[in-house]
Parts: structure tokens; C-alpha cells; sequence
């Protein structure tokens, strides 16, 4: 049985060409990690271990957190990261970080939403053959309300529109999993945490949307299983891209492969990376 994710999908909705190298070539690219990976990766490290400690009645105070945050920030950085803004630092990102934490601990403090669950795995069955994965960030079952709250931190700095907040595929499906375990009738509220702006958006879906959507990733799964040509598409997250030292849109120098596109001739050896990279369970936030 075959099991997506999210990021799969939307990657080959991106960009058919960096799909293949990810998921079918399994191409390990010699860029690992952006810069802003690594911010959002540490921060939403960060918040899952504050609301686990606050889930064993332990509220962190601000220096624990912001100490958490540093530790991991050191532990897991890299002098290769790449930084395509250049007029900011790596200690600028870091600052950002620490804005980040210390502007969602003063607006959620005491953390009195009763969180059930952080990094939750999902697995929904799209049918009797596809399954797709994900996790949730934070799971809350709202007492005053009775509803289930799925929770997804952005640190990216640009806010979606409330119509594209409303057409959002990632959290819409992860809700799926949440009804088929609490039941349909529970009301699932979707929310979004903007760091960069210190702003929560929510979105809610009819099990009429729900169904609608589960119909359009089937459509959309059958179209990537039946695909066989694999373009590039040049854009503004090229700057971003992983695989832009292997893209023939970069290279004057390029032969065709297998994909239906190009690959630089001088492309190094290949070595092959889990299909599951750090940004499917964290998120790619580009700036
Ligand atoms: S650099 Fe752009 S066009 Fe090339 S693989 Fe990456 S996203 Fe696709």
C-alpha cells in the first residue's frame, strides 16, 4: 500500500522535476538545510517540548524555554546552511527565533488549553490502497467548547490570505484522521500559528469539504502514479531549492536524464536519503 504525505504531494505540485530527485530518485542533495529550516525546525522543537512539559504540569519559565531553544539551535546547526537573504546573519535568524518564543509564550502563558498530544502521528486511509501520513503539531480537545483544535506553527513571514487559509489541503486532512477517531459529528477547529506576527488564523471544514477533498488528493495521488514526464518549474523558491545545484534551469552545462529534464553534467555522485526528510514532519517555512 502505497503512503504519502503532505509535503509529497505539494512538492510535486511545486515542481515535478525536484519531486522525482526527492521521492523516486531518492537523490540525496549536497545543500541539506536552508537556514530558515533550521529556525523552524528548532522553534517548533521548542514548543513541543514546552507544551510536553506543561502536559506533565511543569510550566517552563521564559529562560528555560529560550535556553532549550539556544541548546538546540547549537546542537543541530551547520556552517553549510544556506542563507539566501544576505542582508541577514545567522544571528539574526537566531534572534528571530528567540522573538518567535518569547512573543508565543506572553500571548499563551499559562497554557491552559488542554493539550492531548504534540508531534501526533496520523494516518488516514484514502482508500483501500493509499494511505497518507502526517503529523500534527499540537492537538487540543477544547473543553469549553467541546471541539478538537489541530495547531500548525509558521514561522514564515508571509500571512496567507484568509481564502487560501480556507483552501489549505495539510491541516483540512489531517482533521480527517481526527474525526474518524473522535467521531464526524465532533466540530474540528484548524489553527494556525503565525510566530512572525504573533497572530492565530482559523479555518473549520464541513464533512461535505472533507469528502470533496479526500476525492481531489485520490485524483491528485492517481496523477502522480500515472506520471512519466517530470518538467522543471522555475520560480521564486528556486532560491530555496535543495536541488538547485542539480537543476538544469541553473546550468548552462546540463544533459537530459531520465526525468524528461536536465542534469548538470558535473553533478557529483549520488547518494540516497530517507524518503521522509526532516521538513515533512516540521514544515518548510520559506521567508
Ligand atoms: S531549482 Fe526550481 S526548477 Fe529546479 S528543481 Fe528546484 S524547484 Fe525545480
Amino acid at each position: 500500500m502505497a503512503t504519502y504525505s503532505h509535503s509529497r504531494l505539494s512538492t510535486f505540485e511545486q515542481c515535478p522535476f525536484k519531486f522525482k530527485l526527492r521521492y523516486l530518485d531518492k537523490i540525496k542533495p549536497e545543500i541539506e538545510q536552508s537556514i530558515e529550516s533550521h529556525l523552524g525546525g528548532v522553534v517548533h522543537d521548542t514548543l513541543e517540548w514546552v507544551h510536553t512539559e506543561v502536559m506533565n504540569n511543569k510550566i517552563p519559565t521564559i529562560d528555560q524555554m529560550i535556553t532549550r531553544y539556544a541548546e538546540k539551535w547549537e546542537e543541530k546547526y551547520k556552517p553549510n546552511f544556506v542563507i539566501v537573504r544576505k542582508t541577514m546573519n545567522p544571528k539574526d535568524y537566531f534572534n528571530k527565533g528567540v522573538q518567535f518564543l518569547l512573543d508565543y509564550y506572553q500571548k499563551n502563558q499559562p497554557f491552559k488549553e488542554n493539550t492531548l498530544e504534540v508531534e501526533k502521528r496520523i494516518l488516514i486511509e484514502l482508500d483501500e490502497n493509499t494511505k497518507l501520513q502526517g503529523f500534527i503539531d499540537r492537538l487540543v480537545h477544547n473543553l469549553e467548547t467541546g471541539q478538537y483544535e489541530v495547531h500548525d506553527y509558521k514561522t514564515a513571514n508571509n500571512l496567507p490570505t484568509q481564502a487560501k487559509i480556507d483552501g489549505d489541503r495539510q491541516l483540512a486532512l489531517y482533521s480527517i484522521a481526527i474525526k474518524e477517531k473522535y467521531g464526524h459529528d465532533k466540530e474540528v477547529c484548524l489553527v494556525w500559528h503565525y510566530l512572525a506576527h504573533n497572530l492565530k488564523i482559523q479555518s473549520r471544514r464541513t464533512n461535505q469539504q472533507l469528502k470533496q477533498l479526500k476525492k481531489e488528493t485520490l485524483e491528485l495521488i492517481k496523477k502522480i502514479e500515472s506520471t512519466t514526464h517530470f518538467p522543471t518549474n522555475k520560480m521564486i523558491l528556486c532560491s530555496w531549492c535543495e536541488y538547485k545545484s542539480m537543476c538544469p534551469e541553473f546550468s548552462d552545462r546540463s544533459l537530459t536524464c531520465s526525468a524528461g529534464g536536465k542534469i548538470n553534467e558535473h553533478q557529483k555522485p549520488l547518494t540516497q536519503f530517507s524518503d521522509t526528510p526532516p521538513e515533512e514532519v516540521k514544515g518548510l517555512d520559506i521567508w
